[in-house]
């Protein structure tokens, strides 16, 4: 019975190789799909949209034969005359509709389809630390909170830049009075405001910090944000000047594609004003037919498709429905966590909630990412209320917390 059994699996194995054209050690593959399919469910920890809605991208993508062309985006998308072997156009068209969401102007904006998040940093401290040094001749220090992203420390540190951690208060936001204790007023200040902290998802006060710098008018100033979840959402929300380049004064923003706008892979926006890409270290190409101020000389050329199908698809009016439920659901999971008592904060304009941390169980089952502070009693764990953690979920995991 138990011989006929392996035997009738077995040959349901083969048969399904066979059908598939695939070798038999493309079962793992399948298994693995099984568990990231099972996993998004309780996705709760971690900041990216897993409703991803690019189907029918992948259909045109396979159907016109795109997917046997080798894609690159090497060179600058905002020439007149982008190149024609790549999907610069297409990529400009992506920056252009997400230039004034920001807050920029169309004829004084500069951008590419980043590869992250990290790549936005790194091209905003690259192109800020640059700048100020051509303003001024001298190379600035670098002012970002202790509770920020660490990849910006980890590209100051790849820059070899001096960086000043000023201290944040016990919400995780940039303390102004420590950064008016720590300014240099004898060099270039190049500021990395953190738009969510990582764990306690704070916003650093921008206009208190601004007010700050504008007492020291000696001091040349370049401003980093550093929005790679909240820089989705916000311009959607009625708390879009937040990330209003005019009113926040900024010269460049960093925001992430996999995170609220669901591209399903890791991408990213970086927009900044033209003065401050006309300000950059030229190397003239002529290989590549034009100046290359950004870092990479690749890029990706699929994910700025993906965006501009989301824009076509998804676009702002969806975008703006997904933006305010994130922080309804917020809402929604803080108030039911004080309904059962479970000590939990969140800041203002926040999708994440942290909390007391729960059993090493719970925690694993909804992927929950860990952060310890006295202040907060010690162990804490956050949910970051992404478009796949519905109500129905929350109250699911409000109820295993208090079975
Ligand atoms: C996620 C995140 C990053 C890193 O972005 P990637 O796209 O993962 O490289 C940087 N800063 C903040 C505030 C983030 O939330």
């Amino acid at each position: 019975m138990k011989k006929s059994f392996y035997f009738l699996a077995v040959l349901l194995l083969c048969v399904q190789c066979v059908v598939n054209n695939r070798k038999p050690e493309f079962q793992k593959l399948d298994e693995w799909t099984k568990v990231w399919k099972e996993g998004q469910n309780t996705y709760f920890g971690y900041p990216v949209n897993q409703k991803s809605a690019l189907h029918d991208f992948y259909e045109w993508y396979v159907n016109t034969g795109m997917d046997m062309i080798n894609l690159n985006n090497a060179g600058d998308p905002m020439t007149d005359n982008p190149w024609k072997m790549s999907s610069q156009a297409f990529e400009r068209e992506v920056i252009e509709f997400f230039a004034p969401l920001y807050g920029f102007d169309s004829d004084s904006v500069w951008g590419i389809v980043t590869h992250s998040g990290t790549d936005g940093n790194n091209h905003g401290i690259y192109f800020g630390a640059n700048s100020l040094y051509n303003r001024t001749g001298k190379k600035p220090v670098v002012y970002v909170s202790d509770e920020a992203h660490y990849s910006n420390m980890r590209l100051c540190d790849l820059q070899n830049l001096d960086v000043k951690l000023v201290k944040s208060d016990s919400m995780g936001r940039m303390i102004p009075e420590e950064l008016e204790k720590v300014l240099d007023t004898k060099r270039p200040a190049l500021l990395v405001y953190a738009m969510g902290s990582t764990f306690k998802g704070a916003i650093d006060d921008q206009e208190a910090l601004n007010a700050v710098l504008d007492r020291h008018p000696e001091v040349a100033v370049y401003r980093h944000v550093d929005a790679a979840l909240f820089g989705g959402y916000l311009p959607f929300t009625e708390h879009k000047r937040m990330v209003n380049c005019k009113d926040m004064r900024y010269e460049s923003i960093a925001i992430s594609g996999h995170k609220f706008f669901g591209i399903d892979s890791p991408s990213g926006l970086f927009l900044c004003t033209r003065e401050t890409y006309d300000n950059q270290n030229n190397f003239n190409v002529t290989y590549l037919n034009g100046n290359m101020k950004m870092i990479n000389c690749s890029r990706d050329a699929v994910q700025p498709l993906k965006f501009w199908w989301l824009i076509q698809t998804v676009g702002y009016d969806n975008w703006s429905l997904q933006a305010n439920r994130l922080l309804d659901c917020t809402e929604y999971l803080k108030q039911q966590l004080d309904s059962i008592g479970w000590p939990c904060w969140k800041n203002e304009y926040s999708n994440t909630v942290f909390f007391k941390r729960p059993s090493a169980e719970i925690c694993s089952e909804y992927v929950l990412a860990l952060g310890y502070d006295e202040h907060f009693g010690g162990e804490l764990a956050h949910v970051v209320v992404m478009q796949h953690v519905t109500k129905d979920k929350i109250d699911k995991f409000v109820k295993a917390l208090n079975p």
